[in-house]
Formats: C-alpha cells, sequence, structure tokens
C-alpha cells in the first residue's frame, strides 16, 4: 500500500507586512500595541499615542470606517497625516454566491493575486463565519479538497480579521451613528475551518483574533470563535493561553493506521499523544468541551466498531463529536456514509453520553460546504490517480 509522501511540516512564509518603498501600511489587524508602535513610529507623540489607537480602533472596528477623513473626533491635520502613512484596507471581493438555503460564500483576492473562500452560514439564532488561515494548506488530508492544492501561503493576520470586516460590509452590520444600539449579530460566531492549518500560521491567528474579540470592536467572546486543527499538538496548550478559544479537532478515525491514511500528520503526533495533549486543554483555557470532528466515509471509518472505539478513546474528556457526511468533490477518493450508518453511529456515541450532531451539509450547491474550499484560479490540480494512491487505495 502507498504511504502519502506529502509534507507534514510547515514550509510556508507569510507575504511580509512591510510593503514596497512608499506603500502605505495597512492597520487592519495589528495588536493594539502594533498599532501604538505605528501611530508614534508616523509622529504621533507618544503621550497621545493611547489615546489615539483608542479612538482609531473605535473607529475601524465598531463603527466599520475606512476613510480617516471620517473620523471626525480627531483633528483635521492629524488625519490627512494618517492618510498619508496608513490605509484601512480589507481583501477584496472577487464573486459572492448565495446558496439555495442562504449560505453565502465569497472569494476574496489577497495581496499577490492569491485568492481565498469565505462562507458565511446563517443559521435561527446564529450566524456563523467560516473563515481561512491560509492560501491553501501544506497537510494533505486525503479526504479534503483544500489538501489538493498546491500553493500553499499565511494569511497575514490584516487579512484574516479582513475576512470578518469583508462580511459585516456585506451583511450591512455595522451599527449606524445614533441607531438605538442593535444586539442582534449577523456574524455571531467565527470557526477557523476553512481553508488552511491555523497552528501552522499560530502568530497571525492569534493576533487576528485578538484583534476581533476585543472589547471595544467587533467584540465577539472567545466562547464564540471555534479553531479547528488536525491536531498540532505542541501549538494547542499555546492555543488554550494564548488565545482561549474554543477548540475543534479533525479526529476522523479510531486507529492510527487509519488516521495515517486520512490525516497524515497524524504520523508525527499519533492519537495517544494528540488526546494526551486534549486532556489539558479545557483546564487551560477555562472552556468546556471539545469538539471532536469526524468525517463520515463510506467503509473507512463508519463501523460501530469505530464507534465504540471512539467513545473509548475521548473518555474522560469533555467533549461533543460533530459527524460530518463526506461532501465529496471532483476526483475525491471517498463516498459519503450511508444516512442510516450515519445515524447508527450517532446513536452508540449518544448512548455512551456524548452529544453527537450529524452537521447538516451548507451551500452544497456553490461549494460551499466543509472540506469544498479551494479557489477557483488554482487549478494545478492532482489527478485522481495521485490522490487515490496517497489515500492508500
Ligand atoms: N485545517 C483545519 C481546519 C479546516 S477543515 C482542520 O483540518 O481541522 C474543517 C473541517 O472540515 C475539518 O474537520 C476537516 O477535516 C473537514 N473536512 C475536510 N474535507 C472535508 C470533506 N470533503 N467533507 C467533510 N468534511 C471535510
Ligand atoms: Fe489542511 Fe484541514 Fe484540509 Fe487537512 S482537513 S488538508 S489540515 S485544511
Amino acid at each position: 500500500m502507498n504511504t502519502p509522501s506529502a509534507p507534514i511540516t510547515q514550509d510556508v512564509h507569510t507575504i511580509p507586512r512591510k510593503l514596497p518603498e512608499g506603500g502605505k501600511v495597512n492597520l487592519v489587524g495589528l495588536t493594539r500595541e502594533q498599532l501604538r508602535d505605528a501611530l508614534i513610529e508616523a509622529g504621533t507623540p507618544e503621550k497621545q499615542a493611547k489615546m489615539r489607537v483608542g479612538q482609531i480602533w473605535q473607529w475601524v472596528y465598531h463603527w466599520g470606517v475606512r476613510d480617516f477623513a471620517q473620523m471626525t473626533n480627531l483633528a483635521k491635520d492629524y488625519r490627512a497625516l494618517l492618510d498619508e502613512k496608513f490605509e484601512i484596507s480589507v481583501p477584496e471581493v472577487v464573486t459572492k454566491q448565495v446558496s439555495m438555503d442562504g449560505t453565502r460564500k465569497y472569494l476574496l483576492r489577497i495581496a499577490g493575486g492569491h485568492e481565498v473562500e469565505v462562507v458565511y452560514i446563517p443559521e435561527e439564532n446564529r450566524g456563523t463565519l467560516c473563515i481561512s488561515s491560509q492560501v491553501g494548506c501544506t497537510l494533505t488530508c486525503s479526504f479534503c479538497h483544500t489538501g489538493t492544492q498546491k500553493l500553499v501561503r499565511n494569511l497575514t493576520a490584516g487579512e484574516i480579521v479582513g475576512q470578518v470586516m469583508v462580511a459585516r460590509d456585506d451583511l450591512d452590520e455595522w451599527p449606524q451613528p445614533g441607531a438605538p444600539k442593535d444586539e442582534t449579530r449577523l456574524v455571531s460566531n467565527v470557526v477557523l475551518m476553512g481553508m488552511g492549518e491555523p497552528l501552522y500560521n499560530f502568530d497571525n491567528v492569534r493576533d487576528a483574533m485578538k484583534v476581533v474579540m476585543d472589547g471595544e470592536g467587533i467584540s465577539l467572546s472567545r466562547r464564540r470563535i471555534t479553531l479547528s486543527t488536525s491536531g498540532i499538538v505542541p501549538e494547542i496548550a499555546k492555543t488554550a493561553e494564548e488565545i482561549g478559544c474554543l477548540l475543534a479537532i479533525s479526529f476522523h478515525a479510531t486507529t492510527d493506521e487509519v488516521r495515517d491514511r486520512l490525516v497524515p500528520v497524524n504520523k508525527k503526533w499519533n492519537i495517544e499523544t494528540l488526546l494526551n495533549t486534549l486532556r489539558d486543554y479545557p483546564r487551560l483555557s477555562n472552556s468546556e468541551r471539545i469538539t471532536f470532528e469526524y468525517v463520515m466515509l463510506k467503509d473507512v471509518n463508519d463501523s460501530d466498531a469505530d464507534a465504540k472505539r471512539l467513545v473509548k478513546l475521548i473518555r474522560g474528556i469533555p467533549a461533543k463529536i460533530n459527524l460530518i457526511p463526506f461532501n465529496e468533490w471532483p476526483g475525491a477518493p471517498y463516498q459519503r456514509s450511508d444516512w442510516e450508518r450515519i445515524e447508527a453511529f450517532a446513536d452508540i456515541i449518544y448512548k455512551a453520553g456524548y452529544a453527537s450532531p450529524i452537521r447538516t451539509p451548507r451551500g452544497e450547491d456553490i461549494m460551499a460546504a466543509c472540506g469544498q474550499l479551494k479557489s477557483a484560479t488554482e487549478r494545478a490540480r492532482k489527478s485522481k490517480a495521485q490522490i487515490a494512491s496517497e489515500a492508500g487505495l
């Protein structure tokens, strides 16, 4: 049997924030400290810097203002200075598709001409924005469309925050000055479940989430942010300590033999190592439970024995298990498990005392469902045979 030869380590870089000579620095995505430093460097007196940060922060992240001229509580010549040195820019929307079920998918263009996809999923009492952390992914999970994309680059913190801002623009969610405070939130939750492995771009993801969580701006609570990882063990404790958001793990298999094939990073950090690290997460992050994501692949990982092994493995970890019916993509070497099989699997888990929701595929008609994301410009697709051989089929 062939084993995947794909890289399981990080070998990408972020496009540096520093722009070509004369280019303006984008303020979006800077942490408060970074913004302060940038303002001082641009000539803001140190004594005023903290106040200016607070004012600009509120304009950008509370009101959604993109133009310094609108920042009316700043002196005119200071606004002109800001405009000369800085910009407030978010990724450009190339296309927007709206699914029959209301799901929206945006294709965004970022520096260098690369593209990422962002998905907005409206539900009855919340709206979830699924954002990306990388263009492509260095990992090559054999059931994932993103993993077949060759080009990979990390997103900057600004490009990550920018995805949230673009969605708020499109949903017209910035507050109106003078209007009564509206507590309903269209983007009420953010999940880092789009393209890329967020823990292979840790610093940018952390800084971006700090901006998104900041109480004087977009102000999403850390409990409304879920980071999904394939299991980058050394970064998991850091996620608890430095971000404190909820964690989801792409688990997908109950033996190392199968997980090695589905999630090749398992060869580096196997099931036992991963679970040992996860046992500490709820305490470290002061959060309730971990979500185990489990993609349902016909005759691969969906037997009763798998379900029983799964509950045994995670015993002692406060958890819920999110079953994801496999979403097909062109050339995919797997099939979705039958519905009765998924329900039987869910039932075993539920009877063992765990919530076992089955994730209803959303936005399938626009290829917006989990694992289907892959920007249209990236055409260097692996052949079906190559995918199958890497999957050990
Ligand atoms: N790289 C991160 C986050 C992005 S993927 C991670 O792997 O966790 C978000 C979820 O969708 C993961 O659980 C992933 O395994 C799952 N997924 C990927 N491809 C899928 C597919 N074709 N069908 C269903 N789920 C898929
Ligand atoms: Fe990367 Fe996640 Fe897809 Fe695996 S499932 S290839 S880690 S995006």
